[in-house]
C-alpha cells in the first residue's frame, strides 16, 4: 500500500522521483503549478512535451490521462503530467479527477518510481473545491494498487494542507 504523506510547500523544489504536474491538454505550459514547474525546470520539459504532442498527441492529451518527460533541472528525476478537468457545477467530472490521480501512480510505476510528489490537482485556476478535491485524492491514492512507497501531497498554501489533513483523519 501506498504511504501517504502531507507537506506544505513549493512542488518545485520537492526531492522526489516524480513530480506531478497539473497539466492541461495542450502540454505546453500553463499558470499555477504547471507554469511553474515549466519556469523551474527549464526548456528541456517543454521539449519533452513538445516531441509528444507531435508524436502520439496531435489533439492533445485527453483528460484524466498522464504521460512522463524528464525534470530538466529540477531536483526531480520525472514529470508526470496529468490532464485535470475543469471544474463543473452542471455536470460529475469525479471520474475524471480520481483517473489523473490513478493514471499518475500507474505512469509513475512504469518509471519505476518510488517516491512520488501531488499537487491538489484542478483546485487552482480549474475551481475545483478543495476539499472535495482532497477527498478524491486521498481516496483514489488509497485505493490505488502501486509499487510507489510514498505518495506526498505538496500543498502550497494553509487552506489547502487543513483540508488535506482533515480529510485524512486521525488514522494516517
Ligand atoms: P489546475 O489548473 O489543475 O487547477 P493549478 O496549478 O492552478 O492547477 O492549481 C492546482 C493546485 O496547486 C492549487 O491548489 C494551487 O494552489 C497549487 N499550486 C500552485 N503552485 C504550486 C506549487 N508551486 N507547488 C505546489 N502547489 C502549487
Amino acid at each position: 500500500m501506498v504511504r501517504i504523506t502531507l507537506v506544505r510547500g513549493d512542488i518545485t523544489t520537492e526531492h522526489a522521483d516524480a513530480v506531478v504536474n497539473a497539466a492541461n491538454s495542450s502540454l505546453l505550459g500553463g499558470g499555477g503549478v504547471d507554469g511553474a514547474i515549466h519556469r523551474r525546470g527549464g526548456p528541456e520539459i517543454l521539449e519533452a512535451c513538445r516531441a509528444l504532442r507531435a508524436s502520439h498527441y496531435g489533439k492533445g492529451l485527453p483528460t484524466g490521462k498522464a504521460v512522463a518527460t524528464t525534470a530538466g533541472r529540477l531536483p526531480a528525476r520525472w514529470v508526470i503530467h496529468p490532464v485535470g478537468p475543469v471544474w463543473s457545477r452542471d455536470e460529475d467530472r469525479s471520474a475524471l479527477l480520481a483517473s489523473c490521480y490513478r493514471e499518475s501512480l500507474r505512469v509513475a510505476d512504469e518509471l519505476g518510481a518510488r517516491t512520488v510528489a501531488f499537487p491538489a490537482i484542478s483546485t487552482g485556476i480549474y475551481g475545483w473545491p478543495m476539499d472535495d478535491g482532497a477527498r478524491i485524492a486521498l481516496t483514489t491514492v488509497r485505493e490505488t494498487p502501486s509499487s510507489v512507497e510514498e505518495a506526498r501531497f505538496v500543498l502550497f498554501d494553509e487552506r489547502a494542507y487543513q483540508a488535506f489533513a482533515e480529510q485524512i483523519g486521525p488514522s494516517e
